[in-house]
């Protein structure tokens, strides 16, 4: 008779010791606990790390780069060649890489059609029970606003820009 068999005749021992028979029962539940607990860290981990930055702090952002943004575009009558040369905080420089420039390069002109996007998150933020998003600097009659498009909205209104604009 193998080894094999001889373990699987002893588990099915029906005379093993209760006490080791209780022992293996705890130890199965402490190890089952240990991967269920594990598992729940690791998902409330995972879509924390997908919903960051969460939508205020995104807003946020998006309202400081603005206010920079807009100085720029009133004391030089014109967009910026790119976001780098705007004076944003240490502590914003963060801003930089979550928001991308649509005219880095050349910049673009002080003010451009309605619903032109200027700067937009560089992602799409998808959130559980909410439809994915992104956060835009954008021109709304002649003025920069913050806005929250849906991201089919978004990749409208960029499609859109291309026609309108398309040396940019
Ligand atoms: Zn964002």
């Amino acid at each position: 008779m193998s080894d094999n068999s001889l373990s699987s005749q002893k588990l099915a021992d029906p005379k093993r010791p209760a006490h080791v028979q209780k022992r293996r029962r705890l130890s199965l539940y402490r190890a089952l606990t240990i991967v269920i607990t594990t598992s729940a860290a690791l998902i409330l981990f995972v879509s924390w790390w997908r919903a960051y930055p969460r939508r205020s702090e995104c807003y946020n952002a998006a309202v400081v780069l603005l206010k920079t943004l807009d100085a720029y575009r009133l004391e030089n009558q014109r967009l910026p060649p790119i976001l780098d040369v705007l004076p944003l905080e240490r502590k914003q420089r963060y801003i930089l890489g979550h928001f991308e420039y649509q005219f880095p390069g050349l910049g673009a002109p002080a003010t451009l059609p309605d619903g032109t996007i200027v700067a937009n998150c560089n992602r799409v933020h998808t959130m559980v029970f909410h439809e994915p998003w992104r956060c835009a600097v954008m021109f709304r009659e002649g003025k920069l606003v913050v806005e929250f498009l849906p991201e089919k909205i978004f990749e409208n209104l960029l499609e859109q820009r291309k026609t309108v604009l398309p040396l940019y």
